[in-house]
């Protein structure tokens, strides 16, 4: 017969996430096996047992499943049919509860496994940002531009490692993890932390590279070349995925924004661009044909209709910038 969960951490059937967790908090130091050297078997059953309590009262949807329908309801969301520690998911809650009188031990003594914090994750390079300045013009006919930067990449002599000769961390002994002990009012804990000699490689480097002095990576100059994207606007970026500082979980990206140059003669505002024409005031009179500048490197014409006043928009079609759905648009403003 399977004892009720309620019962098992001492609380009432409508009783809070808080009182739960306390209730836990309490009962995972009464159960804790390092502190009942005696009956270790018996402390490590009835913590399990408290810590599959929690694991149902804590979730709302396996606590309704428990309510209504009991020990059946819920031993179906367990992987293997009934409780194992893989379904337990709050092991950083045992963390917090026990703070440091809680290492790895229990979880690899007793029960069998590691925890994943307790291994190396390798860092990824980091991002670099790059501001580019274009003018219309670039932007218009998508030109080339290069820039140079100054980033980590890996390095050449020891191919990223820090050294030649690797060697077994004479700290943790390999195995990347040290242990230590600490006395409290509870008892004697051991604790398990990432190896601070090797950070968790379980090696060290017996001879640090000569090039890299053993950081595994150098700082480089390169020059970068990309093409402008046509019609970009202010503000917006690309991505060149990679090509950022090198790390061990893999290279950073470049981030790329574009900022425009003010132009000259236009002012550009989403698609279009803005011209402001000065005409004598006897071309309005007559009318006809006046240049204009445009970002193509040709004078393109307008013509200026007989008897116009000034102000006047006047819209050339299919004259602005380039959309990515191909049309163009320019107006030309002129008084
Ligand atoms: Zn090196
Ligand atoms: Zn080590």
């Amino acid at each position: 017969m399977k004892k009720d969960y309620y019962q098992i951490l001492g609380v009432s059937r409508n009783a809070t996430q808080e009182e739960i967790k306390r209730a836990y908090r309490d009962k995972a130091k009464q159960y804790h096996p390092d502190m009942n050297p005696q009956n270790k078997k018996e402390a490590e059953e009835r913590f399990k047992e408290i810590s599959e309590a929690y694991e149902v009262l804590m979730d709302p949807q396996k606590r309704r499943l428990y309510d209504q329908y009991g020990h059946d309801g819920v031993s179906q969301t367990f992987k293997g049919g009934g409780f194992s520690w893989d379904d337990f998911t709050h092991f950083d809650d045992l963390q917090d509860i026990l703070g440091n009188l809680f290492g790895g031990s229990i979880f690899e003594d007793f029960f069998g496994f590691g925890r994943p914090r307790t291994q190396a994750r390798s860092k990824r390079g980091g991002d670099i940002h790059v501001i580019l300045r274009v003018s219309l013009e670039e932007i218009v006919s998508s030109a080339k531009k290069r820039f140079r930067i100054n980033r980590y990449e890996r390095c050449p002599l020891c191919k990223g490692k820090g050294g030649t000769e690797l060697t077994t961390c004479p700290q943790c002994g390999g195995r990347g993890q040290v242990r230590t002990q600490t006395r409290s009012f509870f008892g004697t804990f051991t604790s398990v932390s990432i190896c601070p000699r090797c950070q968790g490689r379980g090696q060290v480097i017996k001879i640090p590279c000569k090039k890299c002095g053993g950081t595994g990576r150098v700082r480089v100059n390169r020059t970068i070349e990309i093409k402008i994207p046509r019609g970009v606007a202010n503000g917006q970026y690309i991505v060149l995925k990679g090509e950022g500082h090198y790390g061990m979980g893999g290279n950073g990206n470049i981030l790329i924004e574009f900022e425009e140059k003010p132009h000259e003669y236009f002012e550009r505002q989403g698609y279009n661009l803005y011209l402001r024409l000065l005409v004598p005031y006897s071309r309005l009179i007559t009318g006809g044909a006046v240049e204009i500048p445009s970002l193509n490197g040709r004078k393109d014409k307008i013509k200026i209709p007989r008897g116009s006043t000034a102000p006047q928009i006047i819209r050339v079609k299919g004259k602005g910038m380039p959309r990515p759905d191909g049309g163009r648009t320019k107006r030309a403003d002129f008084w």
